[in-house]
């Protein structure tokens, strides 16, 4: 089944909009109608009424244009959300949505009568796929061709995945950094990576609601006041009452930041970011991991200089540097509800700098030198996750000893889930129509060479 169309697959607005704004889709583009589509300016996220970004500029056919952008999930939520009769979408220079009526065409038309040029958008970004869930954790199909085949084999596969993964994920950094700024490109996907799989969108926005020169220009306590209220965070603790006397402390100066600058930053309900704090553990809360990103705003010129300077041990500098961040409340706290915990923690733990390395720092690092690739092969795993687990138990059934063997470092498991996101996540048949498991026999009779077997995995797929 193609990308996109997996059943239960349902992109979300939100995501879409963070994706776009992002430049994960690019910048130059193809209309509806063939007009070629430059968006010279993504323009501000919307905090009120009226289209989802503002301020933005684009050439169509060259001809430049300035206005708003709405961006739906389909074509006729226009239509459907009032638009068409609502002045404050007359501005609107560009309407993008990711579908659309197969048998017949919907125009985009403004109150004023105005014909918004259209832009049809693939279902996911392609730097980035579909959106997580998980298909039943069993054996898969592919388990006895993978039993089969020799050590060397699994893991110059695994290393093959595991290097188009990384070289996808310095595209995405490169392409974003295209729609906005390197610096800020990084900044989203430092948060990204502090949000882990859950608030990964989540903090994606927030990133993009608070660019990272602003949050720079301003003074620690504003800045920090600035990413806990616009994530809406001060507003939500107002119904639970803190717990400790620090608690106490530290919200009212949250506060006494916030109430100076809330008109300018907050929201309207309707576009408020949605965080998940259910299965998550306490220590990666996401004010906790708010927490972090606001400490690690003021060691920022230290972390572009791991760019800037010639490192020999990333994993190393980057492990230091994360040593020195410190919070006085967000050490003992898992949120701003919590009681304190018995004794501080680090606000970077192990595996969160391992995936700041392995999804940020090393994807960018080896896209400029490749010879950086050694370091990162040599990146230990994280602990293992539910979405890790099930690939494991798809490719490697019960057999626990190649499961440990395969799981070691980071790269192997980045490689499983490469496999597990290409053919898993594609598949809606319960294995039977996977290609996976024929490639890999096909693989087998062509050449035996562990070098063949790692030059033929393209895309993540075999070819
Ligand atoms: S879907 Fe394909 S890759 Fe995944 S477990 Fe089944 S056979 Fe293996």
């Amino acid at each position: 089944m193609a990308r996109g169309g997996s059943p239960g697959l349902v992109a979300d607005e939100l995501e879409v909009q963070a994706s776009w704004f992002g430049g994960e889709y690019g910048r130059v583009f193809t209309g509806t109608e063939g007009e070629r589509i430059e968006v010279v300016q993504f323009g501000h996220w919307n905090r009120g009424a009226g289209p989802d970004f503002t301020e933005a500029a684009v050439k169509v056919n060259g001809e430049l244009r300035r206005g708003s952008i709405e961006v739906d999930l389909d074509v006729r939520n226009w239509d459907r959300h009032g638009h068409a009769g609502n002045a404050a979408f007359n501005d609107t220079v560009l309407h993008v949505f990711i579908d659309q009526p197969a048998l017949s065409r919907v125009f985009t038309r403004t109150q004023s009568h105005g014909n918004v040029v259209q832009l049809l958008l693939p279902q996911y970004s392609g730097l980035l796929g579909p959106p997580d869930f998980l298909p039943e954790a069993f054996p898969g199909r592919c388990l006895a061709p993978l039993a089969r085949m020799e050590v060397a084999e699994v893991e110059s596969l695994l290393l093959a995945a595991a290097q188009y993964r990384l070289r996808r994920k310095g595209e995405r950094l490169h392409v974003m950094a295209g729609a906005t700024s390197g610096e800020q490109a990084l900044f989203q996907a430092v948060a990204e990576a502090l949000g882990f799989r859950h608030n990964k969108t989540a903090m994606a926005i927030l990133a993009q609601r608070c660019p990272v020169r602003e949050l720079l220009e301003m003074a620690p306590g504003d800045r920090e006041a600035r990413l806990f209220g616009a994530a809406g965070f001060l507003e939500a603790a107002l119904t639970e009452p803190p717990r400790t006397p620090e608690a106490r402390t530290y919200r009212r100066e949250l506060w006494d930041h916030w109430w100076t600058m809330r008109p300018e930053v907050e929201t309207i309900p309707r576009r408020s970011i949605r965080w998940r704090s259910d299965s998550t553990r306490p220590l990666n809360h996401p004010q906790r991991r708010l927490g972090a990103l606001a400490t690690l705003l003021g060691h920022w010129e230290r972390l572009l200089e791991l760019w800037e300077k010639p490192v020999n041990n990333f994993p190393k500098v980057v492990n230091n540097w994360s040593k020195s961040l410190s919070h006085p409340f967000w050490n003992r706290h898992y949120s701003l509800a919590s009681e304190a915990t018995p004794k501080p923690f680090r606000l970077l733990g192990k595996d969160r700098l391992r995936d700041l390395l392995g999804n940020v720092v090393f994807p960018e690092a080896i896209r400029v030198s490749p010879e950086r690739w050694v370091g990162y092969a040599r990146l230990g795993g994280v602990d293992s996750n539910q979405k890790l687990r099930r690939a494991v138990l798809r490719l490697f059934g019960t057999d626990r000893e190649r499961q440990k063997l395969f799981t070691r470092y980071y790269h192997q498991q980045q490689g499983l889930l490469q496999i597990y996101d290409d053919f898993c996540l594609e598949d809606a048949s319960d294995c039977r129509e996977c290609p996976f498991p024929e490639q890999l026999l096909q693989w087998r009779r062509m050449s035996h060479s562990v070098s063949h077997l790692g030059s033929t995995l393209n895309a993540g797929r075999i070819v």
